[in-house]
């Protein structure tokens, strides 16, 4: 959704092996040597140019954040294809299930399908040696096809799993996480979440929560011949967003930031507006500062516009709410989910040139949010490397892709027929 990683990359402090080996994992390098595994690895590097090229289709396709039905389409008819019982639903999430035998956990991975960018922009993709250039390669067309890819791999190398493995495409993830949402409600709650979203390298299991608020303030207005001394929610406005900017709570990680992202109204030279709103971007991972300084921007946008005898409205555009801060996360954090799910980053070599790229992070931007809000063992996972997200420079890099869909699939083998931590030991 945001570009994480870029700050996260910057932010990195390589953690003692040690300290990291604490966390319980499921993984054992052993596991590799299962002839199935190695069959559906081989099968997926064997099937990368194409899977490359099925991924340039699907940047190509229009995907603007509730206009993904031609990619949700394909998905359908891709999934449909390999065998998985699919299904829509109303808001336009594509589900793909590969039932297990039974008894074993159900695990969702979830790779949302829209894009920020406009119907008019051109997605069509460059390729110059090993980056793809097109608005929305990155994010998230690149999980989309490293789904698929997955998908077929498991069934090229008959794979059996005990649990079921719960593909979904998700619609509107970045007008706030929407699609996800609407399929957590409408579920049976899945034992594992794996959102397929963000810059390889990171493991997130927190949440960034994140509340989107309109502040409007309406006046009966006026000419500006008789304007003097006269209700005006310019002056309001004016005061509320100066005092919220006074506020600053403590920076992230673990504190906030706000910010106003739009001031609009005022149609007229010669006159009072009668409508004005400004937006408020409000983000934590800790749930209590995030009311606490929601509730704050209210009661100081109130004060401003009852001093100035102007009327407010508060539209509260989102709310996804935060996870918690690293301390309140701590079992999520103990969860073999994620530490696995690092283990397998270091056993697939990610090389990113620099030492402990593999990192686990207490917060998120993902579907996988709306997951660790339920409290639902949730990470989300990178997909390729790539950058300028959300721009119209965005670009990835095709060959981390394959790194990302070992990394899907050795997660789905893993956890598929139960979650079973082994002793921790050393991994490259
Ligand atoms: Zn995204």
């Amino acid at each position: 959704m945001r570009p994480i990683q870029l700050i996260v990359l910057a932010a990195l402090t390589v953690a003692p092996l040690t300290a990291q080996q604490q966390h319980p994992t499921a993984w054992d390098p052993a596991y590799l040597n299962r002839p199935d595994v190695r069959a559906a690895l081989d099968h997926l590097e064997r099937g990368f140019p194409k899977q490359v090229d099925e991924w340039i289709r699907i940047a190509q396709m229009p995907g603007k954040s509730g206009h993904e039905q031609q990619r949700a389409a394909y998905l359908r008819a891709e999934m449909e294809k390999a065998g998985l019982r699919v299904s829509s639903d109303s808001i336009g999430n594509v589900t793909g299930v590969r039932t297990g035998t039974g008894g074993g956990p159900t695990i969702v991975f979830a790779a949302h399908m829209d894009i920020v960018h406009s119907l008019a922009t051109n997605t069509t993709v460059r390729r110059a040696g090993d980056t793809l250039h097109a608005p929305g390669i990155f994010d998230n067309s690149s999980s989309v096809a490293n789904m698929l890819a997955s998908i077929r791999a498991l069934n090229a190398a008959k794979i059996v799993t005990k649990g079921d493995l719960v593909f979904v495409g998700t619609v509107q993830e970045e007008l706030g996480l929407r699609g996800m949402a609407y399929w957590l409600a409408h579920n049976p709650k899945p034992d594992l979440l794996i959102a397929m979203d963000g810059g390889l390298g990171a493991v997130s299991y927190g949440a960034l929560g994140i509340y989107w608020t309109r502040y409007r303030f309406k006046s009966a207005g006026s000419h500006t011949l008789r304007s003097r001394g006269q209700p005006t929610p310019v002056l309001a406005m004016a005061d509320a967003v100066q005092r919220i900017y006074k506020l600053q709570p403590a920076p992230l990680p673990n504190g906030a930031v706000i910010n106003v992202g739009q001031v609009h109204g005022g149609e007229i030279f010669n006159g009072i507006p009668q409508d004005l709103f400004f937006t408020v971007d409000l983000r934590s991972p800790d749930p209590v500062l995030l009311d606490s300084l929601d509730r704050m921007i209210t009661r100081i946008a109130q004060e401003a516009a009852t001093r100035e005898k102007v009327l407010l409205v508060v539209e509260a555009e989102q709310k996804n709410g935060a996870g918690g801060t690293e301390r309140m996360l701590a079992p999520a954090r103990a969860h073999p989910l994620v530490q696995t799910a690092i283990d397998i980053q270091k056993q697939l070599n990610v090389d990113f040139g620099m030492p402990g790229a593999a990192e686990a992070l207490a917060t998120g931007s993902t579907d996988a949010n709306i997951g660790v809000v339920m409290g639902i063992p949730s990470i989300a996972i990178g997909r390729s490397q790539g950058g300028d997200q959300h721009t119209l420079t965005e670009w990835a890099h095709w060959p981390s892709a394959l790194q990302g869909t070992k990394l899907t699939l050795l997660l789905a083998t893993t956890f598929g027929d139960g979650v079973k931590p082994v002793a921790p030991r050393f991994v490259p």
